[in-house]
């Protein structure tokens, strides 16, 4: 405040000088006589104006600079919460597309990460991948060594197709893969390569024995015209196919017999 009243005596003592000047050049130029009362007058009435009037104005700008200022606080403070929550939303979002135990895709964005690979790709195979005999892994060994292979197995199947391939959690102890823009040899390449890494894995339920895990794949590859849910249908018979013809196999064409 005292800067105000500071400020406001300065432009009211420069108005003052500039009226007695004005006084003393104009009146006797007009023939008049500069005295006592009209030298008075000169300094007198700009004192009692300019200092209230520019004190008012000093106040309504400082008022109007403090509110600007905590209008830009507020305005930065609000994209910061902007920002927390952009980055909540896109965290939060991404957690909600994987599957919590193994980090996958799950079953939801695993297909509509299908349907968006579309648009990208007319070559490609998917895979449909299930743990062999899971059930009896749970009933000898309990759940929590069940989850313990099912987290080895979702390695194996990461670690075996390539970087850029979609992988899911599409059931309790069943996965998909969308290999892009593979043939079939390559595409039985990569489901081979699952299918030995799920072998090697040596699992040991805390008894000091080992217990094999297998998996078996049924595959259909991505062809113009057929629709994914048909292409489900196609990966899921081979799956069935495989697992009839004895599991730990990998089935891409129904009828000729795939390595195991
Ligand atoms: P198959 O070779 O024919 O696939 O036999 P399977 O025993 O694997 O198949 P089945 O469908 O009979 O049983 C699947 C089992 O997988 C039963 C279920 O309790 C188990 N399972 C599914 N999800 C999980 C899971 O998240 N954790 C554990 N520990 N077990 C699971
Ligand atoms: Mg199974
Ligand atoms: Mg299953």
């Amino acid at each position: 405040m005292m800067q105000l009243i500071a400020k406001a005596a300065a432009v009211a003592v420069g108005s003052a000088l500039v009226s007695l000047m004005l006084v003393l050049a104009v009146v006797p130029a007009i023939g008049g006589v500069v005295e006592g009362n009209a030298i008075v007058m000169s300094i007198a009435c700009p004192l009692a104006i300019a200092f209230p009037a520019s004190l008012h104005a000093f106040w309504q700008k400082k008022r109007l600079a403090d509110a600007l200022a905590k209008l830009t606080a507020a305005h930065d403070e609000l994209a910061d919460a902007h920002m927390q929550l952009a980055e909540a939303h896109a965290r939060l979002s991404e957690k909600a597309r994987h599957d919590d135990m193994t980090g996958l895709l799950n079953r939801e964005a695993f297909f509509s990460a299908l349907k968006s690979t579309r648009r990208r790709t007319d070559a490609g195979a998917l895979l449909i991948i299930d743990a062999d005999n899971f059930k009896y892994i749970n009933d000898t060994h309990g759940h929590a060594q069940g989850d313990a292979a099912l987290l080895l197995i979702a390695e194996a199947i990461r670690v075996g197709v390539r970087d850029n391939d979609l992988v899911g959690r599409i059931g309790g102890e069943e996965f998909a893969a969308f290999l892009g823009g593979v043939d079939v040899e390559e595409a039985t390449l990569v489901a081979e390569r699952i299918r030995l890494g799920v072998e090697a894995i040596r699992f040991s339920p805390g008894d000091g024995k080992y217990l094999p895990l297998s998996v078996s794949i049924g595959a259909a590859r991505l062809r113009p015209h057929v629709s994914w849910s048909e292409m489900m249908r196609e990966a899921d018979r081979r799956l069935y196919e495989a697992k009839r013809r004895g599991r730990n196999r990998v089935v891409f064409e129904l009828g000729a017999q795939a390595a195991a």
